[in-house]
């Protein structure tokens, strides 16, 4: 497979895919203007080259879309970044592919890259001992430390983990669950549950240091949590661990940018995006102008604010996209000289500034690289710094915690999510109250404009979330193009829902979800090779249209406790569609 390196405005074309480009025609027009127009096909401009804008561009490739991506950086992957130049490939953004990340681990296999397990501590999972108040405690000894100032029942909880920790009666029976009405008694500050288990003020303190989730106990929505943690719930009972792809992460949306028929344009920062009821038109900065049917805009929350889009949308949406905020991260990526730890770990949780110090071994086992990795307020402090001053105050955060690391570690990359105006954080967190007030305006369609991206997932976080949220936008833009075009609308077009996890090509292997060529009339969780959950091997009947549609409206409903990830995108007319489908191409 071929994949560019990636200067400032290349092109990433797979060498198959320029000989299909050129039977279409891309149309410059009046000087610097650029029509994304192919003949016949419908088209679509994707901003945004991360793993939503690319899932969707496959998606939509897939279904006869001609596709123009914009990528305002020089390179693609977005928030998947790896740090090739320095030794040992750091990823500095999305480094875990979890066991439930279906879509993620099913194009990367699509594609033909390695998954393998994901980098690990120096020393093992468990190698990493805290330090509290200027001591190194082991986590053996933690329980019985004097600075352990969690309640009884929390004092065997890791002090990083303690907001974790308290979510154990979540209320959400699967991840989708977070936007229902009855969770919205959730949407709270977590600090509030954390005084009503009894914590004290240097408890919180502790529990809220090194918050990926939000700036203080106060601005972290205790429902956001359980959300987070719902996905957990259902990864755990998955077999396997979390994974990387082989040479790095950024990897797969190469390789993804690389499969697509259509161009992935980088150096493009869209500025502004208008539209009609015919087209939509999209400027860049470089002064070009995009025109094409449709728009699918995948780019975070704060590089969307400085995206004039006209008509303006909604107020509501307009306010979401205004006020939702990123978690803060800062990453400083340093190599390992020499043994700095002693007799102590070398990764390290702690409640100074440098929060978490992770170390990493190389293929001999020695350790070789650390990420520094600040979150909230200690990462925009260390971000208000500049140059040589920030280096040294990273450099000290370090000595701080292990005086002995001077002149044995250094430092080789800064990674500042929070001032990156293409990201604004790593993620969207959400704040108490504001899951109620905007998660069901967030990504509403505008004509036709759709979004998309990590922000607007239903069910999954992260890299999963990201991919989740291409398909649901993929469905909105082939339900309006299929009406405006009076074409009906296909069961074949609404198992792109479903692919990410099912396969019905017979003799493909299983995905996370079994395969289903054949499953129609059979017996529930009959599939040969496919580890079922207890509650879905535990249902009795058969695959018919009435067990179809119940499983499909609600599989909780029908199986409590099984291990579906899923929430229903359908309505009843397109369920019928889907149903059709299935009780013919699943036989
Ligand atoms: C430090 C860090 C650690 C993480 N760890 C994990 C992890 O372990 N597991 C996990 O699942 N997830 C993790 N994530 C999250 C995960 O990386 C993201 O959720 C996912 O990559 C987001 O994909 P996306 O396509 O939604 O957005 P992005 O990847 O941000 O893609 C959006 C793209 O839009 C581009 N863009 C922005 N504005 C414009 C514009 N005006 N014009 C043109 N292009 C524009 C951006 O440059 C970017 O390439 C982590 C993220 C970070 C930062």
């Amino acid at each position: 497979m071929f994949v560019a390196q990636a200067p400032p405005g290349n092109v990433f074309m797979s060498a198959f895919s320029i000989g299909l480009r050129s039977l279409f025609a891309v149309v410059l027009v009046a000087g610097s203007s650029v029509v994304a127009a192919a003949q016949d096909l419908p088209t679509v401009v994707i901003v945004g080259a991360g793993l939503a804008g690319l899932n969707s561009a496959m998606l939509l490739e897939d279904q006869g879309f001609d596709v123009t991506v914009l990528e305002a950086r020089d390179r693609i992957g977005g928030r998947l970044f790896t740090l090739d130049q320095v030794a040992g490939k750091p990823e500095a953004g999305g480094n875990m592919i979890g066991a439930s990340y279906a879509r993620v681990i099913d194009r990367s296999r699509q594609l033909g890259l390695q998954l393998v397990p994901s980098a690990q501590l120096a020393g093992g999972p468990a190698a990493m001992e805290y330090h509290v108040g200027g001591e190194f405690i082991s986590p053996a000894a933690w329980a019985g430390s004097p600075l352990n100032p969690y309640p009884e029942s929390l004092k065997r909880v890791p002090p990083g983990s303690a907001m974790m920790a308290v979510l154990r009666d979540n209320p959400l029976k699967t991840p989708a669950d977070w936007r229902s009405a009855n969770a919205a008694q959730f949407d709270t500050p977590i600090g509030q549950k954390l005084d009503a288990l009894g914590f004290d003020e240097r408890a919180k303190q502790l529990a809220g240091h090194a918050n990926s989730y939000g700036n203080s106990l106060d601005d972290t929505s205790l429902l956001a949590m359980y959300r987070i943690m719902a996905v957990y719930t259902m990864a755990r009972g998955l077999p396997g661990g979390s994974v990387a792809v082989a040479g790095g992460n950024q990897r797969l949306p190469e390789a993804m940018a690389a499969s697509l028929a259509g161009q992935v344009l980088t150096g493009k920062w869209v500025t502004h995006i208008s539209r009609d009821d015919k087209r939509v038109t999209l400027e860049t900065a470089d002064g070009e102008t995009y025109e094409a049917d449709y728009a699918l805009i995948t780019v975070p929350l704060p590089a969307l604010r400085n995206i004039v889009i006209s008509p303006a949308l909604p107020d509501a949406q307009r306010e979401a996209i205004e006020t939702l905020d990123y978690a803060k991260t800062l990453q400083a990526f340093f190599t390992v000289e020499g043994e700095y730890w002693g007799q102590h770990t070398p990764s390290v949780w702690t409640d100074t500034a440098a929060e978490r110090l992770f170390a990493t071994a190389d293929a001999d086992g020695k350790v070789s690289n650390i990420t520094l990795w600040t979150t909230g307020n200690e990462a925009l402090a260390f971000g208000a710094l500049e140059g040589a001053t920030q280096q040294q105050a990273l450099y000290q955060a370090v000595y701080d915690v292990f005086p002995a690391a001077k002149g044995k570690v250094t430092l080789r990359e800064v990674r500042d999510w929070s001032n990156d105006k293409l990201a604004g954080g790593s993620w969207l967190r959400w704040q108490p109250g504001q899951i109620g007030a905007y998660a069901d305006v967030l990504a509403a369609p505008a004509g036709r404009l759709f979004f998309a991206g990590e922000h607007t997932a239903i069910v999954n976080t992260g890299m999963e979330g990201a991919m989740e949220s291409g398909e649901r936008a993929v469905g909105e833009l082939m339900g309006l193009h299929q009406s405006s075009t009076k074409q009906s609308l296909a069961g074949e077009d609404l198992f792109v829902y479903c692919q990410g996890c099912h396969s019905l090509t017979v003799g493909e292997p299983h995905k996370l979800g079994p395969n289903l060529s054949g499953f129609y009339g059979r017996a529930i969780a009959s599939r040969e090779g496919y580890a079922y959950s207890k509650a879905l091997a535990g249902t009795d009947g058969s695959w018919d249209r009435e067990s179809l549609q119940n499983w499909l409206n609600d599989p909780q409903k029908m199986a409590p406790g099984n291990r579906m990830i899923y929430a229903n995108p359908f309505d009843q007319e397109q369920l019928e569609i889907l149903l059709d489908y299935l009780e013919t191409a699943g036989r």
